[in-house]
């Protein structure tokens, strides 16, 4: 898939087109012609990333790496955060670079993505390092000549930062080939029940989660501390928890993470959110502080626009998930570039250039063709249309992050309601610090 607009058109598929485009959202109940049978997309067919072909062989072999390793790995620029758990599809186009990660999978199969700064030009210093599990069969055997190209798919598994992070900024395009720099990876710190240790442990036989009784129990259990139980509620996992299934529960996304920095992580992911606030929760160290913002985002009520002149370009309630892995997730065209999309079921503002192509399609059995921006014909995502009539969906669009933002809609939209999630997040880890933690053993919830 590319972005440059293809010049062929073709009269068959701009037809077609325009078909879909009647058909709106994508449901036509009474003018199906033929009788074909109805098929919902299987959303694991996307989360294979089977347009990368067949040639993919697993990579075996794991490293487990703790809080505080150090240790020098090839790094290449990223547009944006990758949090760990996330797949990570890659063609490499330049030679060396190939030949670096064909080392690397002989090695330990690491190499990190550096992310940039909330300006998207600078480094910032984070990163996360990702570990390869398929790549191009015939990598890393024999010390002959390395590949020309390298496709390969890798595991985001741990945040880092640089051990020597330069006084002086550095642009990011410094690292747009791979570099070996020496890297530390971050603590995922998983800070316990502040209640837990002021509880009356007389009566944990009658505790129940999320019954009023418990409920009761835990203002009891409050009262015995200085501060009144809304300060610990901020820090209350399962709540948390339950606020982000009941999100994305209207999503269709069902399968979250149990444990509480998977599911931070995770619930990271798959939020529209701008560059600045990824990168101010990837800064996090602690998975209930990271939670509480992001239970304090699902709050906002935001809308997707164009990055280059703010239109609005698709609602929140339109994000739906076309891959198992989620309503946001990467994907790699022809040229290595890599998308993240995010999958909505239907845009507005939105202008449509060139021909449909299923060349490369993200999503078998759809066609793609590129979405520009009504307003200014910036280069939005692209439009998925179903190759057959029974697959449903029948249309969708794939909006790339990097080129649309999530705004805040309505009354408080504007300065107030932008406030930085970094300075929120400084408040917080405040009132959290002058918490008094006890560690535990036993594992939540
Ligand atoms: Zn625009």
């Amino acid at each position: 898939m590319e972005d440059n607009v293809s010049s062929d058109q073709e009269e068959g598929s701009n037809e077609r087109g325009s078909g879909s485009e009647r058909r709106g959202g994508g449901s036509s109940e009474n003018d199906e012609e033929s009788d074909e049978e109805e098929q919902q997309f299987d959303i694991s067919l996307a989360a294979s990333h089977s347009y990368m072909g067949n040639g993919l062989v697993q990579v075996s072999g794991r490293s487990v790496l703790e809080a505080g390793w150090t240790g020098r790995v090839p790094v290449i620029a990223h547009h944006g955060a990758v949090f760990p758990g996330e797949t990570v599809p890659m063609l490499l186009t330049n030679e060396r670079d190939a030949a670096v990660i064909s080392r690397a999978i002989q090695h330990d199969k690491l190499f990190g993505l550096l992310c940039p700064d909330e300006s998207g030009t600078l480094v910032s210093g984070y990163g996360v390092l990702c570990e390869v599990f398929e790549a191009d069969a015939g990598v890393g055997e024999g010390e002959g000549e390395g590949p020309r190209s390298l496709s390969f798919k890798a595991r985001a598994t741990h945040r880092f930062r640089c051990v020597h992070v330069p006084k002086q900024s550095v642009p990011i395009h410094a690292f747009s080939r791979m570099r070996t720099v020496e890297v530390r990876v971050l603590p995922e710190v998983r800070l316990g029940d502040p209640l837990r240790p002021a509880r009356l442990a007389s009566l944990d036989a009658l505790r129940r989660a999320r019954t009023p009784l418990d409920a009761r129990l835990r203002s009891m259990d409050a009262a015995v501390t200085p501060w009144p139980l809304f300060v610990y509620d901020i820090f209350d996992y399962r709540r948390m928890r339950q606020i982000i299934k009941d999100y994305f529960r209207t999503m269709s996304l069902e399968n979250l993470p149990e444990e509480a920095v998977s599911l931070s992580f995770w619930t990271a992911s798959n939020l529209a959110l701008s560059a600045r606030d990824r990168l101010a929760l990837f800064a996090v160290d602690d998975a209930l502080l990271r939670l509480h913002m992001e239970v304090r985002l699902i709050a906002r009520k935001s809308v997707l626009c164009c990055s280059s002149c703010a239109v609005e370009i698709a609602r929140r309630e339109h994000i739906f998930a076309m891959s198992s892995e989620g309503v946001h997730s990467n994907y790699t065209n022809l040229g290595g570039y890599m998308h993240d999309i995010v999958t909505v079921s239907r845009a507005s503002n939105t202008e449509l250039s060139g021909a449909p192509s299923a060349e490369f399609s993200w999503f078998p059995g759809y066609a793609w063709t590129i979405a520009l921006c009504a307003a200014c014909l910036a280069h939005v995502g692209w439009r998925f249309d179903a190759q057959r009539r029974g697959l449903r969906p029948q249309q969708f669009y794939g909006l790339c992050r990097n080129y649309v933002q999530p705004r805040c809609d309505g009354a408080g939209a504007g300065a107030g309601a932008a406030r930085s999630l970094s300075a929120e997040l400084r408040a917080a880890r405040r009132a959290m610090s002058a918490l008094v933690y006890a560690p535990r053993d036993d594992a939540d919830p």
